[in-house]
């Protein structure tokens, strides 16, 4: 079992459901040619998958495409279902940035045979994770820089106000399909910049005031 902390408490969460949103950044969607969704696009990604903070990205054999997608993730703190916009946002308990990392050869196989994508983003390692700061210690302002740096170089740098949908917004529409339970993740999606990573590259995520993560793809 996967845990998640809620840094300067005694808090500490068994993570349930990983759920993740598809292209919740305009300028993220256009790189990949994708239409600004009406709705948010969901996927989930099993809580075997998570790694952490200095821990190892396994690139998968069966991919000649693995890609970084920084994210803003929202961790839950209470049991939740058909919430209204104030319920979904009470429920978050608190932010972290995680890696949501994805083969995109195979999702663009997938998208073209309109099968799902499930393999392509529930490898091994493909869910990274920080620890995560209490919504009673910091209020998020939508000003936060979030960034992810390969090899030293900038390649993803947007602030999280950048957002189709807000993280109430998000945990709402995901509330009125699914029971939300505390230690359920989700990751808010991705800014543009999203490149091909090789075995040997060091990945850096941050988003400033909230957390911040460095990994090794092998
Ligand atoms: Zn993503």
């Amino acid at each position: 079992m996967k845990t998640v902390k809620l840094r300067n408490t005694e808090k500490e969460f068994t993570v349930g459901k990983i759920v993740c949103v598809g292209r919740n950044y305009a300028d993220h969607a256009k790189e990949l040619g994708n239409e600004i969704p009406k709705f948010p696009i969901i996927f989930l990604k099993p809580p075997s998958t998570l790694i952490y903070d200095g821990d190892s990205i396994i690139h998968p054999t069966y991919s000649n495409e693995l890609h970084h997608e920084v994210e803003l993730v929202l961790l839950i703190g209470k049991e939740i279902k058909n919430v209204n916009l104030e319920e979904a946002e009470n429920a978050i308990i608190g932010y972290g940035v995680g890696l949501d990392m994805t083969l995109r050869d195979l999702q663009n196989e997938f998208r073209k045979e309109g099968t799902p994508w499930t393999i392509a983003k529930s490898f091994d390692t493909c869910a990274v994770i920080s620890d995560f700061i209490s919504k009673e210690e910091y209020t998020l302002t939508g000003n936060e820089e979030i960034q992810l740096l390969k090899n030293g170089k900038l390649q993803q740098n947007s602030t999280v106000d950048k957002m189709i949908f807000s993280p109430a917004e998000v945990v709402k529409y995901i509330s009125e399909r699914m029971t939300l339970e505390p230690g359920d993740l989700i990751y808010t999606g991705t800014p543009k910049g999203v490149s091909k990573v090789e075995r040997g590259d060091i990945l850096k995520c941050l988003i400033s005031n909230i957390a911040k993560l460095e990994n090794k793809i092998e």
